[in-house]
Parts: structure tokens; sequence; C-alpha cells
């Protein structure tokens, strides 16, 4: 049992140090991730995505460079804006050629709106809603100009390039415009779904949220950027406006997302690439812990498994040791036992006269040895039988069994002979007992068919002193001797041992 223990202890140990190890190494891991992700994956996420912003630009720009094509915008406008109607094909042809949501243009001399969706409009700084883009857009007067927005309906984005229309001397004559299918540059934002813990973001220079591919940002009301962090990311926004490779924010401490900034000219809006790694090493972690958790699971089974198998065996064993010995005890027993009548046999007999000597010695008190022989039992045999005979001899044993003591023992030793053993008995005590048992073997009546069988026996006795050179051999011999006179002597009587005179 103690070495189940141990084999239980040993396998918790090692399961509770795989499980110390991995967890050390994870979190190591995790330091190493966020470094990495520091130093290159980061920058490369954000350069790929503002790679793909200017591809999209430049698409747009096309556009616009479409849209001013042949310069006929410029002369329709210096023609005094007259034939709409050509206006109309122009614009529709170029819209349907590039695969345009939608065309416009305005005229600043008349402050006039002409779109495909053949609106012509009035504009006014004072409907600033609606006009407002037009106004702000004359005061900057960027070489062009992408705007991106969300439709929080349909979850897309939606992007307008705006272009200046100028005379030859180049003064501004007007702006024209077209809305571009933008589902391309959404499924390549939207890719990034899938990568935990990144989210891509465009910013108004305010700070307003115009796009994010976590689209529950989008779902709630405007969000501004100072609330997704921990404010002033004005500032911050600012300094990244200064290179093209961006700028790498990261908060102080361990934990925490890092951003990406890019400012995207074309767009007049930042780029932001956020990365948090505790959600990406949560996924890491999670997986982790599934694998340990099955592994474990599947260890400990294994284990649990080996431990009752050989438990198991270990009590089958037992169990078959408990069976051998007590087959052995058996075997002993018969070993020691005289078939027919249950007594010890002239064997066992034999050894505890052995141990009897050997306390006799020991103790200094004397202990005596009875033999008795029936008399005449060849003719039982002849008369009854021998099977009856072999009644006599079991009867025998009863009746001796009858007359000695508990602590005495009553041995058959061959044929029709049996032995006592009187521990603690002198030569006196003996002849007393054997005279006590040939009287009562004299008056049994048999029962049945042997009624008027009358049986004696004759005794010899010996005492078993400690004196030096005594054995079983030697008492047994005196005993046997003074039968072989009590027989000579007209049996059914007990011998006189040979000291004593006749
Ligand atoms: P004595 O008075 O001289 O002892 O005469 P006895 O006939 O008893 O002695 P003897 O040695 O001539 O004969 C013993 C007989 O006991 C012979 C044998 O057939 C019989 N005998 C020995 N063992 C058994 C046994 O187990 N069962 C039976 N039924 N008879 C046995
Ligand atoms: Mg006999
Ligand atoms: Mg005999």
């Amino acid at each position: 049992m103690r070495s189940t223990r141990m084999f239980v202890i040993l396998s918790v140990a090692v399961l509770v140090g795989f499980l110390i190890l991995t967890a050390s190494h994870a979190l190591q891991n995790g330091r190493r991730i966020r470094q990495f992700i520091y130093e290159h994956e980061l920058p490369s996420i954000g350069l790929a995505v503002a790679a793909n912003l200017d591809r999209t630009a430049a698409k747009y720009h096309r556009v616009g460079e479409e849209l001013l094509r042949d310069g006929f915008l410029r002369d329709w406008i210096l023609d005094g804006e007259q034939n709409e109607q050509e206006l109309r094909a122009f614009m529709e042809e170029t819209r349907a050629r590039h695969n345009m949501l939608d065309a416009s243009i305005v005229s600043d001399r008349t402050e006039t709106y002409y779109g495909t969706d053949g609106r012509t409009l009035r504009l006014s700084p004072r409907n600033w809603e609606r006009d407002g883009w037009y106004y702000s857009y004359r005061e900057l007067m960027p070489e062009s100009n992408i705007d991106a927005w969300y439709y929080p309906e349909t979850g897309e984005i939606g992007m307008w390039v705006n272009v200046p229309i100028r005379d030859l001397d180049g003064r501004f004559l007007g702006v024209t415009g077209g809305g571009i299918d933008a589902t391309e540059f959404s499924e390549t934002m939207h890719s990034y779904d899938d990568h935990p813990g990144i989210v891509v973001y465009m910013a108004r220079p305010d700070g307003q949220l115009v796009y994010a591919t976590d689209r529950s940002l989008l779902a709630q009301p405007v969000k501004h950027l100072d609330e997704l962090w921990d404010g002033a990311m004005i500032p911050r926004l600012q300094r990244s406006e200064l290179g093209s490779q961006g700028v790498v924010i990261r908060p102080e401490g361990s934990r925490g997302p890092m951003l990406w900034l890019r400012y995207m000219q074309p767009w007049d809006t930042y780029l932001i690439v956020e990365h948090t790694p505790e959600r990406l090493t949560a996924r890491t972690w999670n997986e982790m812990l599934r694998t340990l958790l099955t592994s474990g699971l599947l260890a400990t089974s294994l284990y649990a498994i080996a431990l009752i198998t050989i438990l198991r065996a270990r009590r089958k064993i037992a169990v078959q040791a408990a069976e051998l010995e007590d087959k052995n005890r058996q075997l002993n027993h018969l070993a020691g036992t005289d078939m027919l009548t249950g007594l010890y046999n002239r064997l066992r007999f034999t050894e505890l006269v052995g141990q009897e000597l050997a306390r006799v010695e020991r103790t200094g008190e004397e202990s005596s040895l009875v033999i008795l022989d029936l008399d005449y039992f060849k003719d039982v045999n002849d008369r009854y039988g021998h099977p009856n005979g072999d009644l006599v001899l079991c009867e025998t044993a009863e009746i001796v069994r009858d007359q000695i003591r508990k602590t005495d023992t009553l041995a058959r030793f061959g044929g029709e002979e049996f032995s006592v053993l009187l521990p603690g008995t002198s030569a006196e005590g003996a002849r007393q007992v054997a005279e006590k048992i040939r009287q009562a073997i004299e008056q049994h009546r048999f029962s049945g068919a042997m009624q008027d069988l009358r049986m004696t026996a004759s005794f010899g006795i010996a005492q078993l002193a400690a004196h030096e050179g005594i054995s079983f051999d030697s008492a047994y011999q005196e005993a046997d001797e003074a039968l072989y006179r009590a027989k000579r002597n007209g049996r059914n009587q007990v011998g006189h041992p040979q000291y004593v005179p006749a």
C-alpha cells in the first residue's frame, strides 16, 4: 500500500510540475509575443492596411482624372453651362465606364450642383448641413480628397472622391467627384476580424470615428477616439503625420492595447491599427488550457487505469496467497492426520512428542507416553469384516478420547495401535490413565452386528523424564517393550515398566 501511495504522489507531482512548467513557459511566451507585436507585427499590419488604402486612393484618383478627361467639364463651365443634356451624357458615360455609383459636378460660378441622379441644386452656405462639404472643400482646396463614411444600416463603407476643376491659368472653376463601390476595401478591412485583438480604425482629424472593423463600435452613436483609449489622442495622432512609416504607441507596463498610427493624406483621415495581445494570448491560453486539460485528463485516466490494474492484480495475488496458505494448512493438516479416525498420525505425533521432550528438558517437568494395542483385533476383521473392524477402530478412538484431558494428545500409530502423550504426568499417573482406558474399552458395548463383541487392549508406558540421551525412539521402544510384556502376560493389562520388578 505504501508503494501505491508513492505512485499516486508521484503521478500528481508529475502532473503539477507539467502544469507549472507550461504556465511559466506561457508567461514568458506572452512577453516575447508582446515584444514581437510591438516591433514587427503591428507596424507590418499597419503598413499593409495603409498600402491597401493607398491602392484604393490611386484607383479613386484615376476616377478623378477620368472625370477631368479632355477638359470637357472645364470647357462646359467656361461655355456658360449651356447644354445640360451634353453634361449629363458625359457624366453618365464616365460613371458607367468606371463602375461608379454616382458622379457629380459643382460649378463655382453659379454655385450649382449637377448629379447623375438627375438632380440640379443651387448650393448655399446657409444650407450647411447639405452643402457644407463644398464650401469646406473650396476653403481647403486639396488636390484631391477622398471622403469615407459608414452606412450603419448595411454595414458598408462609402467613399467619394473629389477633384478640382481649373481653367488653363489654374483658376478654380468648381469640383467634380464620384462615388465608388468600396466593397473590396471593406472586405480587406474585415479580413482583420479573424485576427484576435486586432481592430482597424479610420478617424477624422477631430477624432470622430469614420470606420472600424469592430462593427459593434460603429453600431453606437458616432464615437470619438478619446473614448476608446485613455484620452489625449489628437496630439498623438498629429505625431503620426510626421512619417509614412507610422508611429507605434504602447502603454506603460506590460498590458493593454498597442496602437499603430498614420495620417492618410488623400483621405484626410488617420488610420489606426489597434493590437491587444491579451486577446491573442487569451485565445492561446484557452487553447493551451484545453490541450493541457485533455492531455491531463488522458494521463490521469491512464494513471488511474494503471493504478486500478495494479491494485486489482495485487488483491488477486493477495487472495491467491491466502488461498495457497489455506491449502498449505489443509495439506499440512492432512499430512499429520489419520484418515480413518481423524486423530493425529504417527508423523505428527512424533513431531509433537519431540516438542514435548524439548519442553521437558527445559522445565525439568515429567511427562509420559502411553501406547495401546487392541487384543486379537485380527479376529474382529475375520468375524465381522474389515469395514466393521474400521468402525471398532473409530469407536476405540472415541473411548480413549473420553478418558483423557484436552491437553493430552491422542494419535493412531498404525493398525490397531494408539498412543497418548500425557504432558506433566508421572509414570504412576500414566499407569492410572492407562488403567482407566483399559477398563473403558473392556466395558464398552458395540452396536448392531457387533453387540457380542468384547474388546480389550494391552498397554505400555514410558516416562519422558529429563535425562540424558532421551529421544522419542528410546521412549517409544521402552513403552513398546512394556506393551510386549503385557501381551505376553495375558493381554488386557498395563505392562509394567522394565525397572519395576514384576
Ligand atoms: P494381538 O492381540 O497380538 O495384538 O493380536 P492382533 O490380532 O490384534 O494382532 P495382529 O498384529 O496379528 O493383527 C492386527 C490386525 O489388525 C491385522 C490387520 O488386518 C488389522 N488391521 C490393521 N490395520 C487395520 C485397519 O485399518 N482396519 C481394519 N479393519 N483392520 C486393520
Ligand atoms: Mg493387536
Ligand atoms: Mg498390533
